[in-house]
């Protein structure tokens, strides 16, 4: 029986003015930025989410918590290597990952190719194992309202040997 595991992940971060916004690792020119203690990346943030959850490891919060200053303003490329490196160590790859970004704006479709190749980059993945759609929350809600981006990740993680 092949050894499959499967996690989700969620993440959400305020947009604010005078922060770059970020996103799969790809800095995307918008007069608003994600807030937070890293660079606020929300998709990285839930595919990372997703694969510790697969391994019942916790969450991102445990490993990089806001409270400790060598986080601030990490890039969370570089969060998501120790994850996958993590996962790796424990006997386990990625066999495909999938995520949506909800925002209202900017419009995200020109960058998703960009930062899938980017995630895929990092992650030693081929381009085709990793799904990232981009959807606006139809102006409700505070993602609605431009108050933050949200994104959701499920990723599928299958043994080694
Ligand atoms: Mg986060």
């Amino acid at each position: 029986m092949t050894k499959i595991r499967i996690g989700n992940g969620y993440d959400i971060h305020r947009l604010v003015s005078d922060r770059a916004l970020i996103l799969g690792g790809i800095q995307i020119s918008h007069e608003l930025g994600l807030l937070g203690h890293s660079d606020a990346d929300v998709l990285t943030h839930a595919i990372m989410d997703a694969m510790l959850g697969a391994l019942s490891l916790g969450d991102i919060g445990h490993y990089f918590p806001p409270s400790d200053p060598q986080w601030a303003g990490a890039d969370s490329l570089v969060l998501l290597t120790q994850v996958h490196k993590l996962i790796r160590d424990q006997g386990w790859q990625i066999g495909n990952i999938d995520s949506v970004v909800v925002a209202e704006r900017p419009k995200l479709k020109p960058h998703i190719h960009k930062m899938r190749d980017k995630l895929a980059a990092v992650l030693e993945l081929q381009p085709n194992q990793i799904g990232i759609k981009a959807t606006t929350n139809e102006k409700l809600g505070p993602v609605g309202r431009e108050e933050g981006i949200c994104a959701y990740a499920v990723v599928l993680l299958v043994a080694s040997e």
